[in-house]
């Protein structure tokens, strides 16, 4: 790998004169990636984080489509993604929650059954900020040596009042934007929006280039070990910005 193209990032297509040639090259390419994805679905670890962007509505049904009624997917559908990315591996689950945590019940259900059934590391990252005291408890009553707040590093008053409480937090943005992102790269992470849209991680969210499914309607096996969907992101896009804000492939970098 060139040093264009460290972890993380995509490989830009080459130009050749000779269109054979070109067309070879790009076969070899694509069976060159498609071997290092069966590789890495193979692998020992498979996919370690599951990142799962949730507000008071939870995920919503209407992905493919704004214009459709915004149905949530049922704590089932919510428990069963859990499920299937505990079953390819996943120890780490980060929700980012975009409601005051008090809002959104099934922040706990869901947390509750990923540290109690799977054993998984929990981060809960308010987006917003702000905490209050029922968040607190709320938090207190999770597997807690297992659970970390995700706060913003300005997010001071927060903060103290969290680790007062006997919570560990650690730093949502731990590096100014602009920066590479110093991450393990979206290779063994799941990224499920709000919306519960599935994109190769936070930072293309939206890009309809790294759209990779919907939870609804197809596993997240298929997403994973589809060489087809894209499991990298270019270099000119790999860029600290608030995107990365909790991305479970970049605390674990700095934090473990
Ligand atoms: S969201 Fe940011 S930190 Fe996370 S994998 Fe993507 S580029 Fe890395």
């Amino acid at each position: 790998m060139s040093e264009n193209h460290v972890d993380g990032t995509d490989m830009p297509e080459e130009t050749a004169p000779d269109e054979a040639l070109f067309g070879t090259a790009k076969l070899l390419k694509k069976r060159i990636r498609q071997c290092s994805q069966e590789e890495y679905i193979s692998g020992r670890e498979e996919v370690v984080y599951l990142w799962a962007c949730v507000n008071s509505r939870g995920f919503c049904s209407h992905g493919h489509d704004a214009e459709q009624s915004a149905e949530p997917l049922t704590i089932d559908q919510w428990l069963n993604v859990v499920d299937e990315a505990a079953t390819l591996g996943a120890n780490w689950l980060v929700l980012t929650v975009g409601d005051p945590l008090h809002r959104c019940a099934d922040v706990w259900t869901l947390s509750r059954w990923a540290q109690d059934v799977y054993g998984m590391t929990v981060g809960l990252h308010p987006k917003e900020g702000g905490l209050c005291p029922d968040d607190l408890e709320a938090v207190k009553q999770l597997d807690v040596e297992n659970t970390r707040l995700l706060l913003r590093e300005e997010w001071t008053d927060a903060r103290k009042l969290a680790e007062e409480a006997g919570i560990t937090v650690w730093t949502a943005n731990p590096q100014p934007p602009g920066e590479r992102p110093r991450c393990k790269g979206p290779t063994r992470l799941i990224f499920v929006n709000e919306k519960g849209v599935l994109y190769t991680c936070g930072i293309v969210e939206g890009n309809s280039n790294y759209h990779l499914g919907h939870v609804a309607e197809k596993s997240l096996k298929k997403v994973v070990t589809d060489p087809a969907r894209p499991r990298r992101v270019e270099q000119e896009l790999h860029v600290v910005s608030e995107s990365c804000d909790g991305c479970p492939a970049r605390m674990a970098v700095f934090f473990t």
